[in-house]
């Protein structure tokens, strides 16, 4: 099954005459393994779609299926938005009082997995984003580049079938954000994710399997 299936998916903001229609009934799919740009100009509905395939929000119609598990009912999308899907963000949204590796931890308890298992995969999460050196420090304590790596390991933690990103380097300098993209699709290939992930940086954009776009409310290749 694919990381990520969107059927027909629309989504309307307000009412009546101020009804904006954002999507219009989005086709998209994401194999596992793939890393998928998602490029379009400000306001043509990006975030909407990673709210609504991140579970975050829901589509007036369609489906929205990830691994192969159709969102539908609020215990599944629950599920699916803890178990399926790791989210990195612009902002990395760290917790500031606990270490890049409990940072790493933390998702996995909510999830279930015993303290033991979340450390020997947190510690092994790290060690593919570079940062084993850095295991013990507080997200302060480390610069941007190192702060979103520990972000995207922490993406990863459980496993998810589906990785959705917004702006993952926006915050860094040019090579940085190399360095951090770079770390990022080589962690989601190795895990067998799909990837889908917005972004404003064409040289990023050009890195990934393929691009795509908005269009009217439609995801058409970009
Ligand atoms: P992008 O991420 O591509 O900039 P968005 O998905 O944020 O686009 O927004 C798409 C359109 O939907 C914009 O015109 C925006 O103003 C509108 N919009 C987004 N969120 C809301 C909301 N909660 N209520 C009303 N309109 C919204
Ligand atoms: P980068 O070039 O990757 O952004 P920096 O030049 O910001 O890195 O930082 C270089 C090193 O110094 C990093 O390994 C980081 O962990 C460490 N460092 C940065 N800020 C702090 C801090 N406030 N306290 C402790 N170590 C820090």
């Amino acid at each position: 099954a694919p990381a990520l299936a969107l059927q027909g998916v629309a989504r309307t903001y307000g009412r009546g005459e101020t009804a904006v229609a954002v999507l219009r009934g989005v086709d998209l799919a994401v194999a596992g393994g793939e890393i998928v740009a998602l490029v379009a100009p400000s306001g043509a509905g990006k975030s909407t779609l990673l709210q609504i395939a991140g579970l975050l929000d829901s589509a007036d119609a369609g489906v929205v299926s990830v691994g192969g598990r159709a969102a539908t009912g609020d215990a599944e999308r629950t599920a699916l938005r803890r178990e399926a899907i790791g989210f990195v963000y612009q902002f990395h949204h760290l917790l500031p009082e606990f270490t890049a590796l409990e940072n790493v931890m933390l998702p996995q308890f909510a999830a279930g997995v015993p303290r033991r298992d979340a450390e020997a995969r947190a510690r092994a999460l790290l060690e593919a984003v570079g940062l084993t050196p850095r295991a013990g420090h507080r997200p302060a304590e480390l610069s941007g580049g190192e702060q979103q790596r520990v972000a995207v390991a922490r993406a990863l933690a459980n496993r998810p079938r589906l990785i959705l990103a917004d702006e993952p380097t926006g915050n860094l300098d040019p090579e940085t954000a190399a360095r951090v993209f770079e770390v990022m699709t080589q962690a989601v290939r190795s895990e067998g994710a799909g990837a889908l992930v917005a972004t404003h940086n064409p040289d990023l954009a050009a890195r990934m399997d393929r691009t795509v776009t908005l269009r009217e409310g439609r995801v058409v290749a970009g």
